[in-house]
């Protein structure tokens, strides 16, 4: 049992540092099932010299009839939230992505970028932008994380966004996603890819969702969007999400700047004017908004593990997370940790500066670690294979995230949004992103629950102002 759960943890461990070198959001493929066709797995039976084309899979959409959208619902606006996860704040103006620069022009954009929640990790931050709630209150406090008192429950302990089973348990969600409150208030919604939309959360779904497949191709997402818009207006959804990683994946491998960065924003930006022009020759009113999740830096030096500065063996780990089981050795490792590097700050989880919002939730772990810069910070090595040989270190990526967006502003996100609801011509100072959850609820006319952001925020961006009630 005890050995079972070890072993659990660090195959979560493992696969965690896979997911975050290969820069993905949800369950990779060649993660679980080793023997997926995923372009990165070669077949050793392949003879041609040729470079394989990556196989594109067709967006396979899972729907759940919620009935039409209620009379009510039918009269709201539409609004496609896109992601381009990675895509740092200042890129759009830097490599020139002019599609992007026209958006915010006909509407609102964030020049000087948006602020993600800490840590500027992925799946925290799509789910804070869904949710209006910073990674502490929403649940997803990184994209690997241990819960304790799931493990006291006897329940999965350990969310990994590779595992399915964690990934698509709406146990490890709190607060009502844009979909799920919208779909309560009669409104049909439908996702393509987000953190979170693979799971029953608040008792909703998204009345069509797809299981996260990086294959599918990039093109058929935009066709799946428009195929959606052209339902009848019975059914057709009025909140939809669509997820591009390019950005993310290049800034990962080359660092952000570099030119394979450079040519994915061009690349998603293209997508983004093709989707622009779909949208408008719809004719329906839609609000297209686009963000980012965060920004990326250039990592500096080789990996800190932790556990070179103190005695983790009581600990459970995931990543950097050390989550001790005693109050003394939580407080060991505290001092152990103090003054072991200028590289990171330790703190106790109830003592985490205030501004990071990340001292409530015991799935933060005891003590906290928060690198002071770009480095990478891990809790342990690979370690050692089990006939005793050690296994094989891999160096740290070229470009990373999840680091303090208010002492590295390379971390910061992107905004852009134009449609009916939006006033041309807004720049917005930059602002936290659980405030676009009031935002996109108004818009859509639906009442949004008290959560960490405030439409007061980005309500000057809106023709109303933000001022007609919702029902
Ligand atoms: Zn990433
Ligand atoms: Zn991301």
């Amino acid at each position: 049992m005890r050995s079972g759960r070890l072993q659990l943890v660090l195959l979560a461990v493992w696969a965690a540092t896979l997911a975050v070198a290969l820069g993905v959001f949800a369950q990779t493929p060649q993660v679980q099932t080793p023997q997926a066709q995923t372009p990165l797995v070669q077949t050793p039976q392949v003879q041609t010299p040729q470079v394989q084309t990556p196989q594109v899979q067709t967006p396979q959409v899972i729907h759940t009839d919620h009935g039409p959208n209620s009379s009510e619902a039918q009269k709201a606006h539409y609004v496609v939230l896109v992601s381009l996860d990675g895509f740092r704040w200042d890129y759009a103006k830097r490599y020139g992505a002019m599609h992007l620069l026209a958006l915010g022009k006909r509407g609102a954009i964030a020049p000087q970028g948006m602020i993600p929640s800490y840590p500027s990790l992925t799946f925290p931050n799509h789910y804070a932008i869904v949710t209006g709630l910073y990674p502490e209150h929403n649940g997803l406090v990184r994209n690997n994380f241990y819960d304790p008192a799931r493990q006291a429950a006897g329940e999965l302990a350990t969310y990994s966004i590779v595992n399915p089973a964690a990934v698509t348990d709406g146990s490890w969600y709190s607060g009502t996603p844009l979909w799920s409150l919208a779909e309560s208030q009669g409104m049909r919604t439908a996702c393509l890819f987000w953190p979170g939309s693979e799971a029953e959360i608040a008792g909703e779904r998204p009345t069509d969702y797809l299981k996260f497949d990086d294959r599918v191709d990039q093109f058929a997402r935009i066709d799946q969007v428009l195929a959606w818009l052209k339902q009848p207006a019975e059914t057709r959804p009025h909140f939809i999400t669509l997820y591009y990683s390019d950005v993310d994946h290049a800034g990962h491998q080359f660092g952000p700047d570099a030119p394979e960065t450079k040519a994915a924003v061009l690349k998603v930006d293209a997508l983004v004017g093709k989707l622009q022009i779909a949208l408008a020759a719809t004719h329906l009113p839609i609000d297209l908004i686009v963000v980012s999740d965060h920004g990326m830096t250039k990592i500096q030096g080789d990996w800190i593990t932790l556990d070179q500065f103190a005695g983790l063996a009581n600990f459970e780990t995931v990543g950097l997370l050390l989550y001790g089981k005693t109050e003394e050795d939580r407080a060991r490792v505290y001092n152990q940790l103090k003054h072991a590097s200028d590289k990171f700050q330790v703190y106790r989880l109830k003592d985490v500066p205030a501004g990071l919002h990340y001292s409530q939730n015991p799935r933060e772990g005891d003590p906290v670690v928060v690198p002071t810069g770009p480095y990478a910070i891990r809790a342990h090595g690979p370690g050692l294979n089990p006939d005793g040989t050690a296994k094989p270190d891999r160096a740290p990526e070229a470009g990373s995230h999840g680091f303090d967006p208010a002492t590295m502003p390379e971390m910061k996100a992107s905004f852009f949004a134009a449609g009916p609801d939006i006033l041309p011509g807004r720049t917005v100072a930059p602002f936290e992103n659980v405030n676009l959850y009031p935002w996109i609820a108004h818009i859509l006319g639906l009442t949004a629950p008290k959560s960490d952001g405030d439409l007061n925020i980005l309500a000057g961006t809106l023709r109303d102002n933000g001022e007609t009630a919702n029902q």
